[in-house]
């Protein structure tokens, strides 16, 4: 069930299960608006979301697509709840804020039943576009961002908030029953069962999905110029003080500015963190 027809042949799709995510995607569809595309803007939204959340994403003029959890078994369910996972695959960097439930991440695999559009890029809601990213819709099936916050061995790993799919149920069916397989676990849910699914991935910039440690601790890496999309990993930007939000406040200032209704800065004229 969608809000209104497609629009264009190519979207930026993005996922929200709760409130809480409903006000990071909607500094995100800002962003996505500034950023002077034509591609539409989809968001996914499961049945909890209430309209009051709704109705500022359909003012910016998303498209929004009703849909449900994936129908995983009991078992895979209980696997992925929060405390289980917590417990068994420990977050040793960084702290999830207590309104991210693990297993709504997974049903970021519904936009490949999404065969109106021909292209996606899915950018996770807690994350901004700082420039057109256009191009990215050009980008072969699967194409993701290295996930890069603190040494040189994250390249090995992908981050699974920003990449490009091309819409196919028969793909989308071959994910389910891969997902759900007997005894499945993926520790860091989408993100590791996408890496396993598409084994070759491609490899985007990692301008593309710059990840918000990266200015604390990697700040060599740092260049407001460059960036295309800033991803708030972890800790987000609108939860009440969290532990890092003094190291990261330029950041959480940025992300109000797009969560406003008012200006947004220049963002090549911006400050770099300190070195
Ligand atoms: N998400 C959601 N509700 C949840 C958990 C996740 O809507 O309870 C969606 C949302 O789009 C979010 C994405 O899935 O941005 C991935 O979760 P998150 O960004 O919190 O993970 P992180 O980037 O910190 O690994
Ligand atoms: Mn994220």
């Amino acid at each position: 069930m969608a809000s209104g027809p497609a629009g264009s042949r190519r979207a930026y799709v993005t996922l929200v299960t709760n409130s809480d995510y409903a006000l990071g995607a909607r500094a995100l569809v800002r962003s996505i608006r500034l950023s002077g595309t034509d591609a539409d803007v989809v968001v996914l939204i499961t049945g909890v979301v209430d309209v009051v959340d709704m109705a500022p994403l359909m003012a910016l003029g998303a498209r929004l697509v009703k849909v449900d959890l994936l129908p995983t078994s009991d078992a895979f369910n209980a696997a992925h709840g929060r405390a289980r996972l917590h417990g068994n695959a420990p977050f040793t960097k960084g702290e999830k804020p207590a309104f991210h439930t693990p297993l709504d991440n997974f049903a970021k695999l519904r936009l490949w039943q999404l065969e109106e559009y021909e292209a996606v890029v899915f950018i996770d809601a807690d994350a901004l576009v700082l420039k057109n990213c256009d191009r990215l819709f050009d980008y072969p099936e699967f194409s993701a961002a290295p996930n890069v916050y603190e040494s040189l061995s994250d390249f090995h790993r992908m981050n699974s908030g920003v990449f490009t799919a091309r819409p196919s149920v028969a793909t989308f069916e071959r994910m389910l029953s891969e997902l759900d397989a007997p005894g499945a676990f993926w520790r860091r849910t989408d993100q590791t069962f996408l890496q396993h699914f598409f084994p070759d991935w491609h490899g985007l910039p990692v301008f593309d999905n710059m990840l918000q440690y990266v200015w604390s601790n990697m700040p060599a890496l740092w260049d407001w110029a460059s960036i295309g999309i800033l991803h708030f990993q972890y800790e987000k930007p609108w939860q009440d003080p969290h532990p890092k939000a003094a190291e990261l406040a330029p950041l959480i200032a940025l992300w109000e500015a797009f969560a406003g209704d008012g200006p947004v800065p220049e963002i090549a004229a911006l400050p770099g963190p300190e070195q």
